[in-house]
C-alpha cells in the first residue's frame, strides 16, 4: 500500500489592507469544512492586480501577525513581503511546493472574487500543477459557468472535485465551499476610516489598535 498523503495544508494570500473578519472566517471555516492541517496566510508584497495599497508591506504583515497570532493552526509567511519586487502567485506555489516537498496537498484559498480574475494571473495554468484551488462564497460573486470567462469556466467543469480530492492528490483539483456570508471588504474598509466613521467589530480589536496608534488609512 503506498504511503496516504500528509493531510492539505491551506495557503492563503492576499494584500490584507487591512486585514478583516472576512478573512478569518474564511481561513477559519476553510480548515473545519476542507479538514486542513492549517491555514499558511501570505500577505502580497507588492501586488500585481491592483493599485498600490495605502499602507507599506511591513505594517499589512504586522496587522496579519497581530490576528491571526492566537490560533495554533495559522502560519504567517513572510517571504512575499521581504521579496523586494511584486508578488505572483506562481513563483510563490513554486517556492513552497520546493520547501514542503511533492507529495505534500497544497489548496489554494481564494474568495470568489479573486477566482473570477484567475485568468488574468501570470501563467494562470501552472496553479493547478502546483496546488488544489478551493473557491469560498462571497457575496456578490456566483461561482457558475456563466459567471466565469469561457477558459476558466472548462478548468471548473474539467477539475470540479469533493473535498476527499484535496487529500488524495498534492494538486489539481478546484472545490468549492459555502462559508458565513460576510460582505466585508478591505475598501469598505479604508472607506470608513478616511470618512472618520467606526470600523469596529468589522477586524479584531488588536488590529484596530494597531491602525488607531499608527494613524494609518486617514486620508483615502
Ligand atoms: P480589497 O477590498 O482591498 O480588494 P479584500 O477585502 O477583497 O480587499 P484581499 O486582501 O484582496 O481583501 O483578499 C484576500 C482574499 O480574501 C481574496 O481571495 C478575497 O476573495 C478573500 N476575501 C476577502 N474578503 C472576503 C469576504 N468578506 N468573504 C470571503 N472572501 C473574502
Amino acid at each position: 500500500m503506498p504511503e496516504p498523503l500528509p493531510a492539505p495544508l491551506g495557503l492563503f494570500g492576499g494584500t490584507f489592507d487591512p486585514v478583516h473578519f472576512g478573512h478569518l472566517r474564511l481561513a477559519e471555516e476553510a480548515i473545519g469544512q476542507l479538514t486542513l492541517a492549517g491555514v499558511r496566510w501570505l500577505p502580497a508584497g507588492l501586488p500585481t492586480h491592483r493599485g498600490e495599497p495605502q499602507v507599506g508591506p511591513e505594517q499589512r504583515l504586522a496587522m496579519v501577525r497581530l490576528a491571526t497570532a492566537d490560533n495554533a493552526r495559522f502560519m504567517v509567511d513572510a517571504a512575499e513581503v521581504e521579496a523586494a519586487g511584486p508578488s505572483y502567485t506562481v513563483p510563490t506555489l513554486e517556492r513552497l511546493r520546493r520547501q514542503l516537498g511533492e507529495r505534500q496537498p497544497l489548496v489554494l484559498l481564494l474568495g470568489a472574487d479573486a477566482f473570477v480574475g484567475l485568468e488574468s494571473w501570470h501563467r494562470w495554468r501552472a496553479v493547478f500543477d502546483l496546488a488544489h484551488i478551493a473557491v469560498s462564497h462571497r457575496p456578490g460573486f456566483p461561482v457558475t459557468a456563466a459567471a466565469l470567462p469561457p477558459p476558466l469556466a472548462a478548468e471548473l467543469a474539467a477539475r470540479s472535485a469533493d473535498v476527499a480530492a484535496l487529500g488524495a492528490a498534492p494538486a489539481g483539483a478546484i472545490v468549492t465551499f459555502a462559508m458565513t456570508q460576510l460582505a466585508i471588504s478591505a475598501t469598505d474598509i479604508r472607506e470608513r476610516l478616511a470618512a472618520g466613521r467606526s470600523i469596529r467589530y468589522l477586524l479584531p480589536d488588536k488590529v484596530l489598535d494597531y491602525i488607531q496608534t499608527h494613524s494609518l488609512y486617514r486620508n483615502a
